[in-house]
């Protein structure tokens, strides 16, 4: 799967539905990029926001 990582600006215009689905609550941040996500498999280096 790609990476909200790997999107460009383009992308993200471009597939800004699906990416909102994946962002809308969030659990990972990407240590390397700074992008969060839903799910850790959306970045390239997750790291959980919240110990659980
Ligand atoms: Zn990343």
């Amino acid at each position: 799967m790609k990476t909200l990582c790997d999107y460009s600006k383009k992308d993200i215009e471009k597939h800004h539905k699906k990416i909102a689905a994946l962002v809308n609550d969030p659990k990972y941040i990407c240590e390397k990029c700074a992008r969060a996500a839903n799910d850790k498999k959306a970045l390239c280096k997750p790291n959980k926001i919240k110990d659980e």
